[in-house]
């Protein structure tokens, strides 16, 4: 039996990623026993600044820069063990020894999911949401197919061999006669490679699930950090315009074996715009110098690739989404400060589709093509006074607090954080 409560708290990003999730999760880190990734892989891309030091991470968790949780990578990740290698090294090198653990069920990428990954490109012909080239779709798709390699192979030499022979002829196959490509990589090389992968990253191998379990029978404190966001979902987001993975919160219970009815806070975090990147429409999207501002402002470039984000009016249409997908049950408001001194601003409460307002995603990409936004203006603010992290919500400027009770109306859940800077202390808990 159950003696202890334990605390389970999921945040994930609500529009197109880049929400400012990392920041969050770190503000919530410092009380969390745990913090566990459970989709996703290297292609998400975080930066928390602490203390004048930027950190960027891909893969772990962002709560390892707090030193005392554990980070945990779920089953519902794909590893590219390489990428860990490095970040794992990249943390020591800033000083924090990482403590770690990834799921001996998470899948691997491989040097021919990378390959068929910018062999596909090609293929999707703008059709989908411009890939990472980090190998991400290619290994969900082998792990369906029932042809991929998890991380507990990497210490079994013999399974191991079994394996990738398998996924290696077969990915051969696809690269080179299906898209006409070549794959530069024999299997003894990756065999050797993958074993020496699996030598170093053994001591973090574990059977996540059991190891959560343990920690919510024992009362602890369990973060999970979402990555990208609900639109991205890859099957409630804008599909085909989507990631490879499920970036919901209901996905918690397969991306780690951890029952979804265990979870008391789910907290979506909302830019106070938008910006994507990649191909897909943008119903709200700003192609003028309003954006211009807020792109550079806001420093909207990709962690990741470098690439300038699109920017766009705050759409609650898609926030409305989130609200009601993950069960949000509460709101960060992020990045607030970068449209200080705009004047007006614009929110996109609805869509008009060939002259009938809606109010939800459409599923056809026909009615989402040509979806109009419906918006309303509000007034903008100057500047956020000095500390107001100090002074607490109600003395935010008026019109920032019209602004935040306008969203909460239209998408009926609370804004409990605010921030309105990228450190960690520049935070407002309501
Ligand atoms: P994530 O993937 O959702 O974590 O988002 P990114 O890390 O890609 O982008 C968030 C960026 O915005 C980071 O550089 C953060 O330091 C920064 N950031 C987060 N919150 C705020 C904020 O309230 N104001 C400003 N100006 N920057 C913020």
């Amino acid at each position: 039996m159950k003696s202890v409560q334990s605390k389970i708290t999921t945040i994930v990003g609500a529009q197109w990623g880049d929400e400012g999730k990392g920041k969050i999760t770190d503000f919530f880190a410092g009380k969390a026993d745990y913090v566990v990734r459970f989709h996703g892989g290297n292609n998400a891309g975080h930066t928390v600044i602490v203390d004048g030091k930027v950190f960027k991470l891909h893969l772990i968790p962002s709560g390892v820069i707090y030193g005392d949780p554990l980070s945990v990578i779920g089953n519902g990740v794909v590893v590219d063990p390489k990428a860990l290698i490095n970040e794992i090294e990249y943390l020591k090198e800033k000083g924090i020894n990482p403590r770690l653990i990834v799921s001996d069920r998470a899948h691997v990428i491989m040097p021919y999911h990378i390959a068929l990954d910018s062999a596909l490109s090609d293929h999707q012909k703008g059709l989908a949401a411009g890939s990472t080239n980090r190998g991400i779709a290619p290994v969900y798709a082998d792990k369906m197919y029932r042809n991929g390699i998890r991380m507990i192979d990497l210490i079994e030499p013999d399974v191991f061999l079994e394996k990738l022979d398998k996924g290696f002829d077969f990915n051969k196959g696809l690269i080179e006669n299906a898209l006409g490509q070549s794959l530069n990589h024999t299997i003894e090389e990756i065999f050797k490679t993958y074993i020496d992968y699996g030598k170093i990253l053994k001591p973090y191998i574990s059977d996540v699930s059991v190891e959560l379990f343990k920690a919510y029978k024992d009362g602890k404190n369990i973060l999970f950090e979402g990555a990208q966001g609900m639109s991205l979902d890859v099957d409630h987001g804008i599909y085909p315009y989507t990631t490879s993975s499920n970036t919901a919160a209901g996905h918690i219970s397969i991306g780690t074996g951890v029952s979804f009815k265990s979870v008391n806070r789910t907290i979506g975090v909302v830019k106070a715009y938008l910006s994507r990147v990649g191909e897909s429409p943008l119903p709200t999207e700003l192609e003028d110098e309003t954006g211009d501002h807020i792109r550079e402002n806001g420093g909207e470039y990709g962690t990741t690739t470098g690439r300038p984000r699109r920017i766009g009016w705050l759409d609650l249409v898609q926030v409305r989404q989130a609200v009601r997908v993950n069960g949000l049950t509460e709101i960060a408001l992020t990045k607030l400060d970068v449209l200080n001194n705009i004047g007006e601003l614009l929110v996109c409460n609805a869509y008009e589709v060939g002259g009938d307002e809606i109010y939800e995603i459409p599923a056809s990409l026909t009615d989402y093509r040509n979806a109009k936004p419906v918006y309303e203006k509000l007034k903008g603010w100057g500047e956020i006074p000095e500390n107001i992290w100090d002074k607490g919500f109600d003395k935010l400027p008026q019109e920032i607090k019209d602004y935040i009770s306008f969203i909460e109306k239209r998408i009926d859940c609370r804004v409990t954080i605010v921030s309105v800077g990228p450190q960690r202390h520049e935070t407002i808990i309501r």
